[in-house]
């Protein structure tokens, strides 16, 4: 049965490389009828919050990825790795080092004097023929792997395609750290990544592993340790890392990187997970899809070898193609949250009526509510803006123009209309002369769609009010 999962260290918000990631792993279970679960790598005590979980948890609540199971928590399953750990020491698997930092600094030095590559010199472990030190008076072991010595680790990833890995390239990696200080005698340290995860995709079942890039060269290890174990082996895809725009990294320094922060600036999550699936992965040409869709399509082919590169201009068309699709009511929703967080109020009733107008020419919600904001708070033109367009000559017209307004008893586009035409004839002004300062004056910009029909989403009291005033 295929089950993947996705397993976040809770250090902070749910990034978009982590993101897509999960993207791939949910749709790569869905796709196959299995499960997806989620698991939270909390063994970094220091840097692991609750917050962050929380974050984490509504940004793929956010994005739709549904899991099966889960959250399960790492630091609640130590006694599994104990147990686990003990009965590798017992079987000659793993074995306690006692080596001080400093001892190990002395010993890389020394390599590093013969010219070669620093490694671990297994010096407690526990060999044939080989004496061990009487382990120090005070010194809290690790717990190393007793890595295999010869041979060769291979996988065919699901991504890069065959990898193979000569084992003498290997060290025996720290299993478990020491115990902290303080620390009852004999209590168990906590284990490290490369152990704890091969624990658990074990004991959850888990089939089928996406994560990024960074992890490649961790997979040798654990695929020794899953053997180790006498465990099946799951597939392992490593997907490409995510560029910036600049050709680097994606970094929080740059742009954002939290989902949640694209939320917050009015995307869609129909549109991000969208964008985020074709960040790696193609299915023909297709650029605009349902996430249904891509459950349907994503079996694990087409999943490209290079480096994504994050376009803010695709994402923007991406997420603009779904500003113009979605249901109304929603996008009005959207709108009036955003236009809340400007310290604007309005109603979905009053929003809901003119998105029609303006949603074609946003790419967010954040966009629309800027066009919107208009017509729930006053408007600012420039001094600059004022002095050029609201001219002594044109006040004259837009005054008359207030007038006629004012004088309509049913506010609709054609009466508007009419008003302007009459305004025009009356002062021999041409439409543009007339509709720019209009424009500036009701609002507070150059450029609108057509005229009349923005105007008629105004109260008529507060098109006067503007007109006369400005
Ligand atoms: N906690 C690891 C990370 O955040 C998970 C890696 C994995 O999926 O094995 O990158």
């Amino acid at each position: 049965k295929v089950r993947t999962r996705i397993a976040p260290s809770p250090t902070g918000f749910l990034h978009l490389g982590t993101a897509r990631t999960a993207l791939y792993s949910w749709a790569y279970a869905r796709h196959h009828g299995g499960e997806f679960v989620l698991r939270i790598e909390d063994t970094d005590v220091a840097r692991s919050t609750q917050d962050s979980v929380d974050q984490i948890i509504a940004a793929m609540n956010w994005l739709g990825l549904n899991y099966d199971e889960g959250p399960i928590y790492q630091m609640q399953r130590l006694d599994r790795y104990q147990a686990v750990i003990d009965q590798m020491i017992a079987a000659g698997r793993a074995y306690r080092c006692y080596a001080t930092p400093e001892e190990l600094d002395a010993m890389r030095e020394a390599q590093r004097a013969r010219g070669e590559k620093t490694h671990y010199d297994r010096r407690w472990r526990p060999e044939p023929g080989k004496t061990l030190a009487t382990p120090p008076e005070g010194v809290k072991p690790v717990i190393r792997f007793a890595n295999p010595i010869d041979g060769d680790v291979t996988w065919d990833d699901l991504v890069k395609g065959p990898i193979t890995i000569n084992n003498r390239e290997i060290d025996d990696l720290i299993i478990a750290r020491a115990p902290s200080d303080g620390a009852p005698v004999g209590a168990p340290g906590v284990p490290t990544y490369n152990f704890a995860v091969v624990v658990d995709d074990w004991d959850m079942r888990i089939s089928h592993v996406f994560r990024g890039d960074e992890h490649v060269n961790n997979t040798p290890w654990q695929i020794n340790i899953f053997n180790a174990l006498g465990a099946p082996l799951p597939a392992f895809g490593h997907l490409p890392i995510i560029l910036g725009d600049d050709g680097l990294k994606l970094s929080k320094r740059r742009g954002a990187v939290s989902v949640m922060d694209y939320a917050a600036d009015g995307y869609l999550p129909e549109a991000m997970l969208n964008y985020l699936a074709r960040l790696g992965w193609s299915h023909g040409d297709e650029e605009l899809f349902s996430a249904a869709q891509m459950v349907s399509w994503f079996d694990g082919s087409h999943l490209s070898k290079s480096p994504a590169q994050w376009d803010p201009a695709k994402l923007d068309w991406v997420n603009g193609h779904y500003v113009k699709q979605i249901d109304e009511a929603r996008l009005a929703e959207l709108v009036v949250a955003q236009l809340a967080a400007k310290g604007i109020a309005a109603t979905v009733e009053q929003v809901q009526p003119k998105v029609g107008l303006f949603k074609d020419r946003c790419a967010t919600t954040a966009a629309l509510a800027d066009w919107l904001a208009m017509y729930f708070a006053p408007v600012s033109p420039s001094a600059d803006d004022l002095a050029t367009h609201i001219t002594e000559a044109v006040r004259p017209a837009l005054r008359a123009l207030a007038e006629r307004l004012s004088a309509l008893t049913d506010w609709h586009k054609t009466g508007i209309q009419q008003a302007l035409k009459e305004t025009l004839a009356a002062t021999g002004l041409k439409m543009p002369q007339l509709a720019v300062p209009v424009r500036f004056a009701v609002c507070g910009r150059a450029q609108t769609p057509s005229l009349d029909a923005v105007l008629e989403h105004f109260d008529q009291k507060k098109v006067v009010d503007r007109l006369q005033t400005v």
